[in-house]
């Protein structure tokens, strides 16, 4: 009686850690599928605002790259809109 006890327990016991490791696998296999939503990128803006010079430019544009993070902002309205709003086109990317 007391041995199907012990083998009772010992039953609980490997039901309970393939529990945690199965828990423990999707877990794991949700960090990988969010790992993959990490390389997801953001829309390209439409332009590229240089506040402090009050130009905009294409994304593509050199001067976009040189820029200073800190002057630099994404626009995603239209031509019109950023004109609207005291910016005129880059001589260089013409946009
Ligand atoms: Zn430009």
């Amino acid at each position: 009686m007391e041995k199907k006890k012990a083998i009772t327990g010992l039953l609980i016991i490997i039901l309970i850690i393939a529990g945690i490791s199965f828990l423990g696998f999707r877990a794991l296999m949700q960090g990988t599928s969010s790992n993959s939503s990490k390389d997801y990128t953001p829309p390209t803006p439409t332009y590229v605002l240089n506040t402090y010079r009050k130009k905009f430019h294409y994304p593509t544009c050199a001067s976009v790259a040189q820029m200073n993070p800190e002057n630099r902002q994404n626009f995603y309205g239209t031509r019109e809109e950023a004109i609207a709003q005291g910016y005129s086109p880059c001589g260089n990317c013409q946009p």
